[in-house]
């Protein structure tokens, strides 16, 4: 089993969005993302799947993974123009809404301490419930407050939660860090 908070921070930066919809875009895709493929086989898929959800023994096949592209490129559209303050296309409303039809991931109370996991996962309800986390996010007020991380060799999602709404970076310890740096040297 492979947590988030096992990964090198180098991977670790892809899931740091808060939201399993967002994560997986940062899993590649088509064009600019595709730069950040990782889901190569059923396998990756079953793996990243694992670690966006916190979910142990899954497995996938070749269809699960021709699923999931159509899937992922909509939510990727979706964000990407909804953080430019642009709307969704209806065609990737309807992959969003397809996917989320299906049965989510059924979670399941351990034994005393052994915390949560889910019944019977399967790849198809993991997508479910990233479409789902997709429509309360993309149909609810954070829709406004996705953002592109403002360093120009970035490129990843983040949703800003704060009061203020003035978060403009995928994290402080990379990104925030950089700009941080680069401010204290043009001054000095
Ligand atoms: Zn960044």
């Amino acid at each position: 089993m492979q947590r988030r908070e096992d990964l090198p921070f180098s991977d670790r930066i892809r899931f740091l969005t808060g939201r399993v919809s967002l994560d997986f875009t940062h899993t590649g895709g088509e064009g600019e993302s595709a730069r950040w493929e990782i889901v190569h086989t059923p396998a990756d898929l079953a793996r990243w799947l694992g670690v966006i959800l916190s979910v142990d023994g899954l497995s996938a096949g070749p269809a699960d993974l021709a699923a999931m592209r159509p899937l992922r490129t909509a939510i990727t559209t979706a964000a990407r123009s909804l953080a430019v303050g642009g709307g969704v296309r209806a065609a990737d409303v309807a992959t969003i809404n397809a996917a989320a039809e299906v049965p989510p991931l059924v979670p399941r109370l351990g034994a005393a301490g052994a915390g949560v996991g889910f019944a019977a996962p399967t790849p198809a309800a993991a997508l479910s419930t990233i479409a789902r986390d997709a429509i309360d996010l993309f149909g609810g007020p954070l829709a406004e407050r996705i953002r592109i991380c403002a360093s120009e060799t970035c490129g990843l999602l983040l949703v800003d939660t704060s009061r203020p709404g003035k978060r403009r970076w995928c994290s402080m310890q990379r990104c925030g860090n950089i700009a941080k740096v680069r401010a204290h040297r043009q001054r000095a």
